[in-house]
């Protein structure tokens, strides 16, 4: 598949990064994920804001005009010949020989393109499971950092456990799952983390408030503990790549009935009428 390293279109299979990359070397820095529908970028400005909020939090000097990168990002789509795909971005701290200190030397910049990741349609239908796993993360989490090493270690244990996503829990209270924003549905109304240090602030949980909104849907962000979660109508999250996904059973306790509630689907419902229509620049 197609991908883009520093100026050039290359294959994803291309060598081109070298040993001495700080984004290799340190994971030293940001990325996003956009999906494209019908070959229109879902959210782009939103992506674009959270990708430079991100540079500026790690002091990354990315100061590439936001119309030249989008023209980037186009481009890829393009040379991609795909109408639905996701494009994968990271931007790091450049190219230098091996040393803690910031490097005099320009960003790394590299895409790919690729089909969606595929999430079996099963689950959308009738629900995932998840674990709790304790948030092991650092405490700027707001950071789309290229740093994932907690996630992954618990995405890990979820998938052993023969769970799509572990729930992640600080003090007590949810923060958000490994990739994904997590919901509480309770007495109709919809619960979530508050945006601040220690979660993502996700674009499809951005959609989500929006969809709720129109609705008047109660969207109440604040601290759910995990006797909240095990005693909700519903449990859901959300992601660029999973969109809005029930959860039915966490641990070994079935959330409800243990099959995905009303309010989520229709969440779905509405999500995916976004994701047909919207024309994004
Ligand atoms: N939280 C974390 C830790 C993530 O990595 C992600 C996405 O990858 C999300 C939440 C969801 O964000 P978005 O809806 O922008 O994909």
């Amino acid at each position: 598949s197609v991908a883009y390293f520093n100026g050039t279109f290359v294959d994803s299979n291309d060598p081109v990064v070298p040993i001495d990359e700080r984004g290799h070397q340190f994971g030293d820095g940001v990325y996003e994920l956009i999906r494209i529908y019908n070959s229109k970028p879902f959210m782009l400005e939103e992506h674009l804001d959270r990708l430079y909020m991100s540079a500026k939090a790690i002091a990354l000097p990315f100061d590439q005009e936001r119309e030249s990168f989008k023209e980037i990002i186009f481009q890829l789509i393009e040379r991609s010949g795909l109408d639905n795909l996701d494009v994968y971005m990271q931007i790091t701290r450049g190219m230098a020989p091996r040393n803690h200190l910031f490097p005099d030397a320009p960003v790394s910049i590299s895409m790919t393109a690729k089909p969606f990741r595929s999430i079996p349609p099963e689950l959308r239908e009738k629900g995932a499971k998840a674990i709790l796993h304790p948030d092991e993360r650092w405490m700027n989490c707001y950071i789309k950092s290229l740093n994932l090493l907690p996630n992954i270690l618990a995405k890990q244990e979820a998938h052993k456990a023969g769970c799509l996503e572990a729930i992640l829990h600080r003090d007590g209270k949810l923060t958000e799952g490994t990739s994904t924003n997590v919901y509480v549905i309770k007495d109709s109304r919809i619960q979530t983390t508050p945006l601040s240090r220690h979660i993502l602030a996700g674009i499809t949980r951005m959609a989500v408030q929006k969809i709720a909104m129109e609705a008047a849907i109660p969207f109440e962000e604040k601290h759910v503990d995990i006797e909240e979660l095990y005693e909700a109508d519903e449990v859901f999250i959300t992601s660029t790549t999973n969109e809005v996904m029930p959860i039915v059973q966490v641990g070994d306790k079935l959330i409800g009935d243990g099959q995905p509630g009303p309010m989520t689907r229709l969440l779905q419902r509405h999500f995916q009428e976004l994701t047909t229509t919207t024309v994004s620049a």
